[in-house]
């Protein structure tokens, strides 16, 4: 290790200043981390050593207030003088410093600088002097990039993760004074790799619960090394990795959770051609179903993302401004991020205000932006494991049943956390739990819902829920069976014309608002299953749509129930058959939607620690913070909600606001932060009420108590 005293005479930190009290925290200081609120990264290229202006790049930065900036060490290409093998210095990097310089320019404003590496990529030389490092196909050969051929991917199992990676960080340490470290492009986002080197053969098949075991091994493994790695230098610093991929995450996030101490999601955009405005807030509840607290920050790019890419581009600003809305409304901390320095902060400059304006608000705020807990007491259960291993019937995607349930969720303005499904032990804090198609649940995990029902707890759940367990082995009634009084009669069926409908047998809650109508739609799939006394909805059997002279019903009527319902003392139980929530998102059924919220409400027995009311759809999250509680409003009222990008705003009016409060709290101030002004309120029966004159894109309401 390499003292201070060396490294100034070595004129490797040339950065004393402003900066030192700040970034040589005591040792002690571990946590440092949780108190970040603003996080900035330039992501270099290999022109910008002789492309841009270093300084210009730290004004941009300390002028946004950021806490940190990762600075690129890249292992793909290294920014900086480096011995380690294969380790290939950029074409324009010359004899410079440059990552040296850029953590020297960083540190003299006071901003922690954290080194950046990529392991998944190599040149063709380290392929032949270590075979062994890269990922091979089933014919066995290296897999090449198919972006650009001269760079192969590594393998996460080989040498390269233990021997390589390892090198470059000792390395850092042994030159610079860095505050974490950093991985991009590991641990995988969003898929698990498929591989077949000589370690990989010797791994359970991929893409299979056994493997993922393996898979979340190696990612422990990997990241307590590269911990005690960081550590090395100084007890404050850390290693962290890129995260993210929502729902959808390759590692267990459950197990990573506890492990990081950042949470760091690359979820910079919408990605795809159909992605609903929401899926920033998603990744929020995300982390913060296994973060319990500890820091979590969310990438804006402001390159432009999405299904087809210009890295070097600006997207919309309202597209952006959105993004960093939802970050920080679902309570993580910003991170604006703009791609290589020609561009980033030359060829095009739309991108840099409008980050620095979204930052500078929120450096007024702070202290409101800082949450101790959720105050939300519906829990919406994300099973990992069916988001992995899970096969939805053919035509159907994985990703619709979320899709489906969060809308209704927002059309209902419901306030919810996203729950962990390895986080079943403790539910106390949850009146209702929704379980959208969570169809692999272990034994023990529908032993915890089971005790969660039996002490009073609620649950919602959907088509083939409980049908597998955590190996993914098809059980053959519903793991859930006793607890929702079901019983599994036939095979998954779908249909070739008319879907099926929901006849309504009785009048109940979860009917409200049908009227001049013995039918609903039902679902595009269905899981049969046995007669139950007393059913709200049965099964007419779908039938032929074209030609319409053959549009009748041959069975009009069935004992197949199309909802079961239950009431065990404080206990609401509701299973749905049909995939319900899918088939709402694809067909855009409004009935669908109505008898979704009219059920969610009836689980959690009208029951809601805040309530809003007014036009729109909103997202809404309500966080108990430092000075009181704050409630955050997201406005998607708006034509590109479901696709596209964010074009303009499109304000809507009053949203009244009612939350309850904790015993001997007293509610001194209402503050608008977007409006930035005061407003009035009405303390009430242990509640407090105000009215929001109007939401933009956003407003919290933060409220002081004493
Ligand atoms: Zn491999």
């Amino acid at each position: 290790m390499i003292d201070r005293r060396t490294l100034l005479k070595a004129g490797l930190s040339a950065a004393p200043l402003a900066g030192m009290s700040f970034a040589d925290a005591p040792s002690s200081d571990v946590n440092w981390q949780r108190k970040i609120r603003r996080v900035g990264q330039l992501n270099m290229t290999e022109h910008d050593p002789v492309a841009l202006n270093v300084e210009e790049w730290a004004d941009y930065w300390a002028s946004l207030k950021v806490d940190a900036v990762l600075v690129s060490v890249t292992g793909i290409l290294a920014f900086y003088q480096t011995k380690v093998p294969f380790h290939r210095k950029g074409k324009y990097l010359g004899e410079r410093d440059f990552f040296g310089d850029c953590c020297a320019a960083a540190r003299k404003r006071g901003i922690h600088a954290i080194a950046r590496m990529s392991p998944d990529l190599n040149w063709e030389d380290a392929t032949q002097a270590h075979p062994e490092w890269f990922r091979r196909d089933a014919q066995g050969n290296i897999a090449r990039s198919g972006e650009d051929q001269r760079l192969f991917f590594t393998c996460m199992f080989t040498t390269y993760m233990t021997d390589y990676i390892p090198a470059i960080m000792r390395e850092i340490n042994s030159l610079y004074d860095v505050d974490g470290h950093f991985t991009n492009a590991w641990p995988p986002l969003g898929n698990l790799p498929v591989c077949y080197c000589e370690q990989c053969r010797q791994l359970p098949r991929p893409g299979t619960p056994a493997y993922w075991d393996k898979f979340n091994e190696r990612v422990v493994y990997l990241w307590k090394l590269y911990d005690s790695i960081a550590k090395e230098k100084k007890p404050s610093s850390f290693y962290f990795a890129n995260l993210g991929g929502g729902i959808h995450s390759g590692p267990n996030l459950k197990q990573l959770g506890e492990l990081c101490e950042w949470f760091q999601c690359d979820n910079q955009g919408r990605g795809g051609d159909d992605t609903p405005i929401w899926g920033c807030s998603l990744q929020g509840r995300v982390c913060n179903a296994v973060q319990k607290g500890k820091m979590a920050t969310n990438v804006t790019g402001a390159w432009s993302t999405g299904a087809v890419r210009w890295r070097n581009v600006h997207k919309s600003t309202e597209e952006a401004q959105m993004w960093m809305d939802e970050t920080l409304a679902s309570g993580m901390v910003p991170y604006y991020h703009l791609i290589g320095g020609e561009n980033g902060m030359g060829e095009d400059r739309r991108g840099l205000e409008p980050g620095r304006q979204y930052f500078q608000w929120t450096a007024r705020h702070d202290r409101h932006f800082v949450n101790k807990r959720s105050i939300a007491s519906l829990g919406v259960v994300m099973g990992q494991r069916t988001h992995l291993f899970y096969t939805p019937p053919r035509g159907a995607a994985m990703s619709q049943y979320m899709d489906g349930m969060y809308y209704a969720l927002l059309e209902g303005r419901f306030l919810f956390d996203f729950v962990h499904e390895d986080n079943l032990d403790d539910l106390k804090k949850y009146a209702a739990l929704i379980l959208p198609n969570t169809a692999l649940l272990s034994d023990e995990q529908c032993r915890q819902l089971r005790a969660y029902a039996d002490g009073g707890g609620s649950l919602l759940a959907t088509f083939e829920t409980s049908m597998y367990n955590e190996r993914n082995e098809r059980r053959a009634d519903f793991g859930l069976a006793d607890v929702f009084g079901i019983r599994k009669a036939g095979d998954v069926k779908g249909t070739t014309g008319n879907a099926f409908y929901a006849r309504i047998e009785r009048r109940h809650e979860i009917l409200d608002g049908f009227a001049g109508t013995n039918w609903l739609p039902g679902a595009e799939f269905r899981l049969p299953v046995a007669p139950v006394d007393g059913a709200v909805l049965t099964v007419v059997p779908g039938f032929v749509a074209y030609p319409p002279e053959l549009s009748y019903p041959t069975q009009p009527r069935t004992d197949e129930p199309a909802v079961v319902l239950r009431e065990e003392g404080k206990s609401r139980l509701a299973y749905f058959p049909g995939d319900i929530e899918r088939t709402m998102w694809r067909s855009g059924h409004t009935d669908l939607s109505r008898l979704l919220r009219n059920t969610i409400r009836w689980v959690s027995g009208g029951r809601a620690p805040v309530t809003i009311e007014g036009e729109g759809v909103i997202e809404a999250f309500a966080w108990e913070t430092e000075p009181g509680f704050a409630v955050h409003v997201l406005n998607y009222t708006n034509p590109n909600m479901h696709r596209g990008w964010v074009r303009a705003f499109h304000s809507i009016g009053e949203q009244k606001v009612r939350m309850t409060l904790p015993p001997g709290r007293r509610v001194t101030r209402v503050e608008l932060l977007k409006a930035e002004t005061n407003i009035a309120f009405r303390a009430t029966g242990g509640a407090v009420e105000f009215t929001i004159p109007k939401v933009v894109d956003y407003e919290v309401a933060a409220v002081s108590t004493a």
